[in-house]
């Protein structure tokens, strides 16, 4: 008898999951699902990897998809522990040698399933260049307009085909949990932690494209810092799986061939694409890009140091308002705006001239949508490694366009007194730099 494990890492999802068709070649199927604390508990340059609410959502999560499966009288394995011996250990217990899997994009996470020394058969569920579309990394197009112009036009998809769950799923229900997840899950599952699952995220999909029609303003409101419309909010399902891009892309076309096409829909399919783009450069340079200078010869993996000011940045405690308060909002909600993102990159890299690293690492310890492609690419493309010159944002006239009231900042910074823009002047201990002059003169107080 045949067997092969089916891990649902980054596919708890019932559309668009070649995990769950029939595979022809085995007999049974093992569902499972694996925690490794240490992706979570473990740290980098001293950084924990996870806040706790990050590790709460994922373990909410891996719990409500083993629900989902026993309302359909299945079994779905849960395993804490290092990745490779889970899996080891289950395929010992019931002799199976293969091991299914979504594949992954992070370096760390592919080596996890090699070290497991099972046989893969990974489906790229997670792309949008799944099958005949899938690039060849050798030739990979360096820029993000080049990747867009190349690839774009092919992607015009079909409908994701649906797929029966096959029946060849199987499990002793016994071994569904062991003593050592139990002890975890006993110590760390918080009912009240955020469920980023499929049915949030499909609710959320067909909420902000179809009912609330936000799509069509989108490119208008993208870069607002906060608000519930302004941008989709897909990133937390679309970064843990529960939500396929390629049925997201489609639903955007489809509401374009339905209801409206305009530049914001278009827009909202070119922000996909960059998802896309990071992605494919995260799998052809793989672990270079933790190098200080990304995959920039020579490599250099060192620790980079921190200093007082990262400590400060890290609280939202630099004195610099519209940089403290995306930070504030980060450190109480788990999730900031891009515009928030890439200001508070831009002002650590370059203003604080801390290495991007760093920021990188408080960034995936904090960001509940952390996705190791569309994190760690996103902060290079900052600080002008890898593929790209430097990118350095002006914070007080970012700050005067996308909080020209000052209401945001005094929403998260509710010690400021002061009244409009205004609320935007450095404190005294902020050094005050030459290009943020001629909007420092442009802060007014309300009348
Ligand atoms: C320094 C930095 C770190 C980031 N870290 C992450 C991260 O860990 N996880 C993450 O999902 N995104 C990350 N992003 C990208 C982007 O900020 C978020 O995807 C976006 O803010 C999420 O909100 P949304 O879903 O409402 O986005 P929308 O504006 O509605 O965009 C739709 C989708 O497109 C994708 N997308 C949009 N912008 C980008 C982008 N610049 N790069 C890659 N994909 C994008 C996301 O999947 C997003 O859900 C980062 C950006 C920066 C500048």
């Amino acid at each position: 008898m045949r067997r092969a494990l089916v891990l649902f890492n980054q596919a708890m999802r019932w559309h668009d999951n070649l995990l769950l068709s029939e595979q022809a070649e085995f007999d049974q199927l093992i569902a499972v699902v694996v925690l490794n604390p240490d992706d979570y508990l473990g740290r980098q340059y001293g950084i924990q990897r996870a806040s706790i609410q990050r590790l709460q959502a994922q373990l909410k999560l891996l719990l409500n998809w083993q629900q989902q499966w026993q309302q359909k009288q299945q079994v779905l394995h849960i395993r804490i522990g290092p990745t490779d011996l889970c899996l080891q250990q289950l395929a010992q217990l019931y002799g199976a040698d293969t091991l299914i899997a979504a594949e992954p994009t992070a370096p760390e996470q592919y080596q996890q399933l090699l070290q497991s020394g099972l046989k893969l058969k990974l489906f790229d569920i997670n792309s949008l260049l799944q099958h005949q579309l899938r690039p060849d990394l050798a030739t990979l197009p360096k820029s993000f307009s080049a990747f867009r112009r190349e690839r774009e036009p092919d992607l015009w998809v079909q409908p994701p085909e649906q797929h029966a769950v096959t029946t060849q799923f199987h499990a002793d229900p016994s071994l569904a949990v062991d003593t050592t997840a139990l002890d975890f899950i006993n110590r760390y599952h918080q009912p009240t932690a955020a469920l980023f699952n499929e049915a949030a995220g499909l609710e959320r999909l067909m909420q902000f494209i179809w009912h609330h029609q936000a799509v069509i303003d989108y490119k208008q409101n993208r870069n607002a810092l906060d608000g519930d419309w302004n941008s989709s909010l897909w990133s937390f399902y679309l970064a843990n799986g529960t939500l396929s891009p390629c049925y997201t892309w489609q639903q955007v076309l489809v509401f374009e061939q339905k209801q409206v096409a305009n530049e914001s829909t278009y827009w909202l399919r070119f922000e996909l694409l960059w998802r896309e783009y990071f992605r494919w450069q995260m799998r052809q340079h793989g672990r270079a890009w933790f190098s200080k200078n990304a995959f920039r010869p020579p490599l250099d993996f060192s620790s980079p140091q921190a200093d007082p000011r990262f400590e400060l940045w890290c609280k939202g405690e630099t004195g610099l308002p519209f940089v403290d308060a995306n930070l504030r909002m980060l450190l109480h909600t788990g999730w900031m705006s891009n515009r928030g993102r890439q200001n508070v990159a831009s002002y650590l890299i370059f203003e604080l001239q801390q290495d991007w690293r760093l920021g990188a690492a408080f960034f995936e310890q904090h960001l509940l949508d952390y996705d190791c492609a569309s994190n760690w690419c996103n902060w290079a493309y900052i600080a002008g490694v890898g593929n790209s010159s430097a990118r350095q944002f002006n914070q007080i006239k970012q700050a005067l366009t996308y909080d020209p009231d000052g209401d945001f900042v005094r929403h998260w910074l509710p010690g400021k007194m002061a009244t409009g823009s205004s609320v935007h002047q450095p404190e005294p201990q902020v050094p005050i730099q030459e290009f943020w002059l001629p909007f420092l003169q442009q802060l007014k107080v309300s009348l």
